[in-house]
């Protein structure tokens, strides 16, 4: 057998032995905003720079996966991202 029909088999059983974890996924412990504060940086994103979140929900609302800030006002686009920390 191959290396790839065996990694194939691999993948197939993980599936089936682990069903949707989605739900039971863990919030993280942390998750805030971090803007690179520079000269570029617009007001809205120098706003919400170290902003906290309770919930990947609510972070969501804010950056978008892959995203920055929504509420960017700079048309380059600043360079801010959610932090987010887990336990351990
Ligand atoms: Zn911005």
């Amino acid at each position: 057998m191959s290396i790839w029909a065996r990694l194939k088999q691999a993948r197939t059983v993980a599936h089936e032995e682990l069903p949707t974890v989605d739900a039971a996924a863990p919030e993280p412990t942390e998750i805030y905003a971090s803007e690179l504060l520079d000269e570029h940086t617009c007001r809205k994103c120098a706003e919400i720079d170290g902003h906290e979140y309770e919930t990947m929900a609510q972070a969501r609302g804010d950056y978008p996966e892959g995203g920055g800030y929504q509420g960017c006002e700079s048309e380059a686009g600043c360079r801010g991202t959610l932090v987010i920390m887990h336990e351990g």
